[in-house]
C-alpha cells in the first residue's frame, strides 16, 4: 500500500542523516522534499502544503534530545502530522437502533455491493442480527450480487427486484426487519458512473424518508483527487457521516486516504482491500500513518 510515498518519505528523511542538529536549512530542503512526495501521491496541494508548514515549524526550534537524531525526530514530526490529518482517531461506526439502519452510497462501481456484503459479516461477528437490502432499481445484476455475498457471510437479502420505488422498499425491508428480529439494516442503492442529478436526487430521498442511523460514502481509493472531489459533492447533498475507502490492495498513491479528512471533514471509517468479504478493516488514522512512513 502506498509504496511509491513510503519509499520517497523515507529517501526525504535520508537527507538528515549525519546531520547532527535540526537546522532551518537541512529541515526546509527536507520538508519540501516531504511536500513533493505528498503531492506526487495525488494529495491535494493545499492540504500538502498545510501539513508540510506545520511539520517545518513543529521540528525548528526543537533541541533535538541526546538518543533522537534529526531524521528520527523529523519521521516522529511527520507521523503525528499525518495522524491528525487523518482524524486522529478512529470513529466508530453507530448500530444502535430498533432496527439500526445503515444507508449506503457512492458511486457505480465504487466497491458499494461489495462493502456491503463485508459491513454485514462485520457486523454479524460482533453479534447482531443484519438484514441487507438491495435498492439498485435500475442494474437486476446488483441485486444478484448482493444475494451471492448475503449467502457468502449468512445474512439474509431483502430485495423486491419488480419494485421501482427504492424508498418503498426500503421501507417494506423495515418492516421485514422488525418482524423477523433483525437489529441492523444495510441499505445499497444504485450508483451512476459520474454524479448526476437523479441519482443525487434519489439518494436525497431515501436518506430524508429513512433517518438512517448512518450513512456512509463508499468512494475507490485509486481515483485520488476525483475521489476527494465526489466525496465533497456526496456529501454538499447527503451530509453523510463517514467514508469507506476501497481498493487499496490495488496500485493507490494515497491522496484520497490524505486528504479526504481534512477536505471534506468527515471520518474515513472503514478501508476495503480486496474482494474477499473479510478483506475489511476499521480505519485507524495513527496505523494509515505509520504504514505510510513504513
Ligand atoms: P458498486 O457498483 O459500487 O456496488 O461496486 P461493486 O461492489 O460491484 O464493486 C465493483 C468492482 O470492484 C467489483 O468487481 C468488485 O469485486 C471490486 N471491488 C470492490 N471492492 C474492492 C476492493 O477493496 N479491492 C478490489 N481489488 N476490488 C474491489
Amino acid at each position: 500500500m502506498f509504496e511509491n510515498l513510503t519509499q520517497k518519505l523515507d529517501k526525504a528523511f535520508k537527507n538528515l542523516k549525519g546531520q547532527g542538529s535540526i537546522t532551518e536549512i537541512n529541515v526546509a530542503s527536507t520538508v519540501k522534499e516531504i511536500r513533493r512526495a505528498l503531492i506526487d501521491a495525488d494529495v491535494n496541494y493545499k492540504v500538502a502544503k498545510e501539513v508540510t508548514d506545520k511539520i517545518k515549524n513543529e521540528a525548528i526550534g526543537q533541541d533535538v534530545l541526546i538518543s533522537v537524531s534529526p531524521g528520527q525526530l523529523l519521521v516522529k514530526i511527520t507521523s503525528d502530522e499525518l495522524t491528525a490529518l487523518m482524524g486522529e482517531k478512529a470513529v466508530p461506526l453507530s448500530t444502535d437502533g430498533s432496527p439500526a439502519i445503515i444507508l449506503i452510497s457512492g458511486l457505480q462501481g465504487s466497491g458499494k455491493t461489495t462493502f456491503s456484503g463485508k459491513l454485514a459479516q462485520f457486523i454479524k461477528k460482533q453479534g447482531k442480527d443484519v438484514l441487507l437490502t438491495a435498492c439498485d432499481i435500475y442494474r437486476p445484476a446488483a441485486i444478484d450480487q448482493l444475494k451471492v455475498l448475503g449467502e457468502q457471510v449468512g445474512v439474509d437479502v431483502y430485495a423486491e427486484p419488480e419494485n421501482k420505488n427504492a424508498l418503498e422498499i426500503a421501507n417494506n425491508a423495515l418492516d421485514y426487519a422488525k418482524k423477523n428480529g433483525k437489529k441492523v439494516v444495510i441499505v445499497d442503492t444504485a450508483g451512476r458512473l459520474a454524479v448526476d442529478e437523479q441519482m443525487m436526487n434519489e439518494i436525497e430521498g431515501l436518506k430524508k424518508g429513512l433517518n438512517p442511523t448512518e450513512t456512509l460514502f463508499v468512494v475507490d481509493s485509486m481515483t485520488g483527487q476525483d475521489a476527494v472531489n465526489t466525496a465533497k459533492t456526496f456529501n454538499e447533498r447527503l451530509d453523510f457521516d463517514g467514508v469507506v475507502l476501497t481498493k487499496l490492495d490495488g496500485d493507490t498513491r494515497g491522496g484520497a486516504a490524505l486528504s479526504i479528512r481534512t477536505v471534506v471533514d468527515k471520518p474515513i471509517k472503514f478501508i476495503s482491500y480486496g474482494e474477499k468479504m473479510d478483506a475489511l478493516d476499521v480505519f485507524h488514522p495513527d496505523r494509515m500513518s505509520q504504514r505510510i512512513l513504513g
